[in-house]
């Protein structure tokens, strides 16, 4: 991936929104077009990411402008599987994404999901584009290939038209009422100043995606150039962990900034505290293959950032996700980065009220469990909690949830987001009384818990 003359990084984007929308299709549009058009070079398909160059992008929105000077070296845009996920993209205690993308169906508008990312965005601080998806959909919509959104427009018929208007302030009045200012991208003069870009698109057909494109990094070049100084400090995500047949215990990780480097001593964040490790392989998928078979994988003797890496190391069984990656280098000081690592923990920790009576929250991930907590704690929900933990529900979850039994029955309850439950854990909540409510979208624990709240009300 390299630098720029500028010496700026790769801006990483993600990309949000409610299910079938067209996340994964726009991904698909962009890889596949430029496939398509023998300009398939360097696009490569990465852990959990896309990376786009330089270069690509420029070929790719030559027609909008000629030889933009993009001053970064590409984009790296991050496909979350969930929007949650996207609270546990983090590093350096703020948001891994430069930027995001919230997708929007113009023949749906805002939607749950849509509602639930716009929080998110807003929590993490994190400033997106709205891409408006499926203007192929509109009645009579002639396509004109990968064209600009402001050209294809125009080839459209005067009904067209105005049906796109009608939705488009439909979708603008719904952006409004969750307090949110959005204007059509070329209109909008107050860009980062309050309104929001909003990027007519259809990820069939290509219209709008070189707007996109070429919004999102000259956007973050010329607005986010220090966040985008690129630094021979390591800086590096846990985005996953997995196993994997024939490596063991992995970790998908997005490297932000500097080398990382077979051989290196890493420390990253565990269950039990602090793990230390050596990476053992660093791996990213085989870019030489077009149909990729899974689990082929390039090794590299070293990376630099931006890129998203596979590594498999020894002892990254219980590494967590949503935590930094830490390089100890020949001059570090072990305890000083072990004391880093155990900060990412102790901030979530610290969050809990102390008062001792509410609930027991259990989720997968730091981030998630971030995002749940400031969700319980929201002036709609309010409801308290007593205990925390991260990774799958087991018996001694339940004890501990169980103490609420004597104190306040109703929060003697477990709220488990994204994780499984252990048998003998079910088994032991069934017998003592402790109610145990599971869900991976966290609105959905909430209904369940307030349901059974009102119940025993009555
Ligand atoms: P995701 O859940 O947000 O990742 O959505 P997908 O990318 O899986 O798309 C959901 C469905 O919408 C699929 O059937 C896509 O083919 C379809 N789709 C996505 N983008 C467009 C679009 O721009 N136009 C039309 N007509 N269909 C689309
Ligand atoms: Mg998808």
């Amino acid at each position: 991936s390299g630098r720029s003359e500028y010496n700026l990084r790769s801006p990483i984007c993600c990309i949000m929104g409610h299910v079938d929308t067209g996340k994964t299709k726009l991904l698909d549009c962009i890889r596949g077009t430029n496939v398509q058009e023998g300009e398939a070079g360097g696009i490569t398909q990465q852990i959990g990411a896309t990376y786009f160059p330089a270069e690509n992008i420029r070929k790719r929105t030559k027609e909008l402008k000629a030889d933009a000077n993009l001053k970064v070296p590409g984009l790296l845009v991050i496909d979350t599987p969930g929007h949650e996920s996207f609270a546990s993209l983090r590093s350096r205690g703020s948001g891994l994404c430069d930027m995001a993308i919230l997708v929007v169906d113009i023949m749906h508008r805002l939607e749950r999901q849509t509602v639930e990312s716009l929080n998110l965005l807003k929590m993490r601080n994190t400033n997106f584009v709205i891409a408006l998806n499926k203007v192929d959909r509109l009645y009579g919509w002639k396509a004109c290939d990968n064209a600009s959104i402001v050209k294809a427009m125009k080839q459209q018929s005067r009904d067209v038209q105005s049906e796109f208007r009608m939705r488009l302030t439909q979708v603008v009045t719904e952006f409004k009422e969750q307090g949110i200012n959005t204007e059509l991208y070329y209109k909008n003069r107050d860009m980062g100043k309050g309104t929001f870009s909003i990027v007519p698109a259809s990820a069939i057909s290509g219209e709008g995606i070189p707007d996109l494109l070429l919004l999102l990094v000259q956007w973050t070049a010329k607005t986010m150039a220090e966040r985008l100084t690129y630094s021979n400090e390591v800086q590096c995500t846990v985005l996953e962990v997995k196993v994997v047949e024939g490596h063991g215990t992995t970790i998908d990780v997005i490297l932000v900034n500097g080398v990382l480097r077979d051989g290196d001593q890493i420390v990253v964040c565990g269950m039990q505290g602090p793990i230390v490790t050596s990476i053992r392989s660093l791996l990213t998928p085989d870019a030489m293959k077009e149909l990729r078979v899974k689990g082929s994988y390039e090794h590299h003797k070293e990376i630099k950032a931006v890129q998203g890496i596979k590594i498999t190391a020894q002892g990254l069984e219980h590494a967590i996700t949503g935590t930094s990656l830490y390089v100890v280098g020949p001059d570090d000081d072990m305890e000083g980065i072990k004391e880093a690592v155990k900060g990412d923990m102790r901030s979530v920790m610290s969050r809990v009220d102390k008062c001792g009576e509410g609930v027991y929250v259990q989720a997968s991930t730091l981030g998630s469990l971030e995002a749940l907590l400031e969700f319980l704690k929201t002036p709609e929900v309010n409801i308290p909690v007593s205990g925390i933990g991260i990774g799958n529900v087991h018996k001694k979850d339940v004890t501990i949830a169980s103490v609420m039994l004597e104190k306040k029955k109703e929060y003697a309850t477990i709220l488990a987001f994204d994780v499984t439950i252990a048998h003998d854990a079910k088994e032991l909540a069934d017998k003592v009384g402790v109610k145990i409510y599971t869900a991976d979208i966290i609105y959905h624990l909430f209904n369940q818990f307030k349901a059974y709240i009102d119940n025993l009300k009555e």
